[in-house]
């Protein structure tokens, strides 16, 4: 069946179709997802204008790209995250997170990744318990890479976590892991910034134990912040990185405070503050003096501390409510242990104003946010939507599809059934013609049979009707012919039969007709032929087959013939000519046999 040679150009044009409607190519997005990724440290709104641009294309067109579409959804994540839109940022990561549930044969180091983005937008909307098993999953999928300094950084990013939440046991177990990773993979500027984190969780603890009126344990974390602060110093200092120069010298500071080496502290303090001017390090400046007053203070000297702590109010920008709050505490703090209540009073008053914007904005904050992840929410149903619909479009696309197929089908089904129907009725037709040619012809001798000669001279007579056409039949007889039966037998007699038939019927023309009339005899129908051309024709046909002895299983058999011959005219009918032809065969007989006679008109005109 030539069924697949006929389908094959539907299926070349299927597929033509379904690249034209794929429209972004799943190939190239993991590249455009790396692309707009790395655009968050330059220009995120960029990043999410073309991220978002692509997706909706990408819904659009084909939703059938999960790869990509998570990629893309990270990358776009991370945009809306430093853009301050972490709400929306998250709702594109859970369904990124989505596809890489079900995606089975996602890279590990992609894993590690969407794990990571996951963690940090968590962390951003303070969900820490989910931000840290994003990060653990994280840091799984990063070991199952071999990517050691990966590994290192997550379990980095547990240790801050952990710091925020005030679990500090656990924050320095992390640290400590990624120190030793990265102390492994000798990641000197990873080293360095672990030893900050930690120098800076040892403050915290040591605090802590100072307000637990545990001066011994105190000490001991002091002691430890001044180590990891060290470390860090040379770090640092051989990477010439300034900005964390800064910080472990502030970290030094704060410890040497706490270990009442305030001369040695405000040294390194200042020069933390000198190297934060430098680099532009403002958030770090205010850090600085507010430190550097605070070892004024236990160095016994208040008017320098609130210089310093003027000098922070004046860097701090006045929406940061929370700093400035602080630094006015204790400016105030410093007024009242010099017994200047007055002043005191009046920071008092300004803390009581800032209090309550910092209430407001607090409450207006929350009011914000609770906007953000109602308008996240309502992007996500419309996203949800834009991928319904392509859905749709493309289940109507394989429906159509289908339709086409089952046509196709359909027709070549039709074709079959008609070569089939057409096949049965030749066959039919041939098996009815060939019914008909048995029906019409002699079994032993191949001849005409007697019905199909008169049909042949029913035809000729009217034709002698409708012109005055005149033709001639001849009735031969086999002379004697019993004898040859009974001398030798039945099956001789055939094949006598056979020859005589043979004889006449090769010797007429194409457009006379020899049949076996009945037992041995013939007629012989002439067509457009005369009487007298009839006779001469009797006479060559008997003398034909007395000169052709039958050559048979008993030896050459001669034989002879005796003829009748009649005319066929618009005036006689069939019956009437074989009948004269016979009388006139029978006359032949009488006077001796081997011979022709002829049935003249003026004969019937005597009988
Ligand atoms: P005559 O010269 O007067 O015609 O004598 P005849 O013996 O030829 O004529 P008759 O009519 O007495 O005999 C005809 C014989 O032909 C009788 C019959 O058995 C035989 N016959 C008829 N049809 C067939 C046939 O198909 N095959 C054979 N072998 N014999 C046949
Ligand atoms: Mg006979
Ligand atoms: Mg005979």
């Amino acid at each position: 069946m030539p069924v697949t040679r006929h389908l094959t150009p539907w299926l070349l044009l299927w597929a033509l179709v379904s690249v034209a409607a794929a429209g972004v190519d799943c190939d190239d997005l993991p590249q455009l997802a790396a692309e707009i990724h790395d655009l968050r440290d330059k220009d995120a709104s960029e990043g999410v204008r073309r991220g978002e641009a692509l997706l909706e294309r990408l819904y659009r067109r084909d939703p059938d790209c999960p790869d990509g579409e998570m990629l893309m959804l990270r990358a776009l994540a991370s945009n809306l995250n430093i853009l301050g839109r972490p709400h929306e940022g998250l709702m594109h990561m859970r369904r990124a997170l989505q596809l890489l549930d079900e995606l089975s044969d996602v890279r590990p180091e992609i894993r590690a990744e969407m794990h990571l983005t996951a963690g940090v937008l968590h962390w951003e909307l303070e969900a820490h318990d989910e931000a840290i098993s994003h990060y653990l999953a994280s840091m799984h999928a990063s070991k199952a890479a071999g990517d050691a300094i990966a590994v290192a950084r997550a379990a980095g990013n547990i240790g801050n976590l952990y710091n925020t939440t005030s679990d500090f046991q656990r924050s320095r177990e992390y640290h400590e892991r990624a120190l030793a990773g990265f102390e492994q993979e000798q990641w000197e500027i990873g080293v360095a910034g672990t030893l900050v984190n930690l120098a800076a969780l040892a403050g915290r603890k040591a605090r802590r134990r100072e307000a637990a009126d545990d001066p011994q344990a105190a000490q001991a974390e002091y002691a430890r912040m001044l180590d990891h602060g060290r470390d860090a110093l040379v770090l640092f200092e051989r990477l010439d990185n300034h900005r964390g120069i800064a910080h472990a010298k502030t970290n030094i500071a704060e410890a040497l405070v706490g270990v009442g080496r305030a001369e040695e502290a405000l040294q390194h303090q200042r020069e933390a503050l000198a190297l934060q001017r430098e680099v532009g390090d403002r958030g770090g400046e205010i850090q600085s003096l507010i430190s550097l007053a605070r070892i004024e203070q236990s160095l016994g000297r208040p008017d320098e501390a609130a210089e310093r702590l003027n000098a922070a109010l004046d860097l701090t920008p006045d929406d940061n409510l929370a700093r400035r709050h602080d630094v006015i505490a204790q400016l105030a703090g410093l007024k009242e242990a010099r017994g200047d209540y007055r002043s005191a009073l009046e920071y008092q008053k300004t803390l009581n104003g800032l209090r309550s914007r910092i209430a407001d904005n607090q409450m207006a904050a929350r009011v914000d946010e609770t906007r953000m992840a109602l308008e996240a929410e309502q992007r996500e149903q419309e996203l949800a939507l834009l991928r319904r619909e392509a859905e749709i479009a493309d289940l109507r696309l394989e429906r159509q599809r289908i339709t086409s197929l089952v046509a196709v089908l359909l027709a070549i089904l039709l074709l079959i059934l008609l070569a089939l129907v057409f096949k049965l009725y030749r066959g039919r037709l041939q098996r009815a013609r060939q019914l008909e040619q048995v029906a019409r012809t002699d079994a032993l001798t191949g001849l005409s049979n007697r019905r199909a000669m008169l049909e042949q001279l029913e035809a000729a007579h009217r034709v002698s009707r409708d012109t005055g056409e005149v033709h001639s039949i001849i009735l031969a007889d086999i002379d004697s012919f019993k004898r040859i039966n009974d001398q030798y037998g039945h099956g001789v007699g055939d094949e006598v039969l056979r020859h005589v038939a043979s004889l006449l019927d090769r010797a007429v023309r194409g457009r006379d007709v020899v049949a076996r009339w009945g037992g041995e005899e013939f007629l012989v129908l002439l067509r457009h032929t005369d009487l007298p051309g009839g006779d001469a024709v009797a006479g060559n046909l008997i003398e034909l087959v007395a000169g052709h002895p039958a050559s048979t299983n008993a030896g050459e058999l001669s034989l002879t013939m005796t003829a009748g011959v009649a005319e066929l005219t618009a005036a006689v009918t069939v019956d009437e000519a074989v009948r004269r032809a016979d009388e006139a065969m029978y006359r032949g007989k009488r006077s001796g046999k081997h011979c022709h006679v002829v049935a003249w008109q003026e004969d019937d005109a005597g009988e």
